[in-house]
């Protein structure tokens, strides 16, 4: 079940407080971090929410369901951007290519060619993030940092892909200060890599996709300018659970 839009308000409004309380602290301005509402498992109404308290994307993380989702979607919610944040299978390239306004978690080469063949034959200028294993985590998808380069060179290359930045996941750790203490590691590392690319290869990548609903603050600080947040904003996923 779906929380009401009252209490989404609530909990939207505290993470847009933390958010920029979390960017003053850094000495960033608020309105460079966007919020992206995480939707995945949730109704179509969990993206109407989102259109109506005026943020301008969700994340989604499988295909299907959010294809189906943004068909069931009305009003403001239609010209939301969609985003897959999942895992993307090649055999789905061409649906995702298709879908969606931007694919965040572009991590191999194979995937890189079938998505820029999509693109071109959909005569469409798809938008992606490099998915990186910033915190080397054996568990999690993602290029690895050393092979970041390569990758970049093969995204460049296609003349249908847009490379708008880079996107991480930080691993979990078996305590809370040994997660904090991954995470922070897994923001800084993505955070040089995007530096050392943009230097190499005079390209902007101005979108650093990282923090969830459990590290968004320490992702703040460590120059995210994207946080993916799921749990907070609708509580758990399969039942909502208060904050
Ligand atoms: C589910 C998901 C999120 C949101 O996670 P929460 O902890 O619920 O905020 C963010 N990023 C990715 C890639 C996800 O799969």
């Amino acid at each position: 079940m779906l929380i009401d839009y009252p209490e989404f308000v609530d909990r939207a409004n505290s993470i847009v407080t933390a958010m920029a309380a979390a960017a003053r602290q850094a000495g960033r301005v608020a309105a460079e971090i966007e919020l992206l509402p995480v939707t995945k498992t949730h109704p179509a109404a969990a993206a109407e929410y989102v259109a109506r308290y005026g943020l301008l994307g969700v994340g989604e993380n499988r295909v299907q369901e959010s294809a189906e989702k943004r068909g069931q979607t009305t009003g403001a919610a239609r010209s939301l951007r969609w985003e897959l944040i999942g895992h993307l299978q090649t055999n789905k390239a061409k649906l995702a290519a298709q879908h969606f306004d931007r694919i965040q978690s572009v991590d191999r080469d194979k995937l890189i060619q079938h998505l820029g063949r999509a693109a071109t034959e959909l005569d469409k200028v798809l938008p992606i993030l490099l998915q990186i294993n910033a915190g080397q985590d054996p568990a999690k998808f993602g290029a690895e940092l050393e092979d970041a380069p390569r990758l970049l060179e093969a995204a460049l290359a296609q003349k249908y892909l847009r490379v708008d930045g880079l996107m991480t996941i930080a691993p979990l750790g078996a305590t809370s200060a040994e997660t904090s203490a991954h995470a922070e590691r897994t923001f800084a590392n993505l955070r040089m890599l995007r530096d050392d690319l943009t230097r190499r290869y005079h390209t902007p990548l101005t979108t650093l996709s990282m923090g969830m609903s459990g590290d968004f603050g320490l992702a703040i600080a460590a120059g995210s300018t994207l946080v993916r947040v799921g749990t907070a904003l609708f509580g758990a996923r399969g039942t909502p659970v208060a904050l």
